[in-house]
């Protein structure tokens, strides 16, 4: 499947392939912290697919506790969060965050990696009242 994306403000675009259901939430502390959300979910993205046509992300290299580093992609003007990457430039393997990608309604995530430390209220979100827009008092 062909998929496209950008930044919030607009300044970074790309395309990518990738296949239905390669999709993945990851519940680790990383993941909460760099995306200040619940926790982040990422489609990957086929090899040496993903090709920017608009603008140049910039980079933070992140080392996880193991030492494994990983090119983290945003945009610097609006800080959208975009991908994840291996260091190196070549033959990178991306995981394109889902919330930038202009189908993610059609890619339903597979796993659910690091549940250990998925947060308690998560599975009740369902229980909790849901509006259309934001309430007016
Ligand atoms: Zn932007
Ligand atoms: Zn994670």
């Amino acid at each position: 499947m062909e998929i496209t994306g950008s930044c919030y403000c607009g300044e970074i675009k790309y395309q990518a392939k990738s296949q239905n259901n390669n999709a993945l939430v990851c519940h680790c502390s990383d993941c909460q912290r760099m995306s200040s959300g619940p926790f982040r979910a990422v489609i990957i993205a086929e090899p040496n697919s993903v090709v920017f046509t608009q603008g140049e992300p910039k980079e933070f290299v992140k080392t996880a506790q193991s030492g494994n580093k990983r090119a983290q992609g945003f945009c610097g003007t609006c800080g959208t969060t975009l991908y994840a990457t291996n260091e190196a430039k070549e033959d990178r393997v991306y995981g394109l965050r889902i919330g930038a990608v202009d189908q993610r309604d059609a890619f339903k995530p597979s796993a659910q990696i690091w549940a250990k430390s998925t947060l308690s209220w998560l599975s009740d979100l369902h229980e909790v009242p849901a509006f259309d827009t934001t309430p007016q008092n």
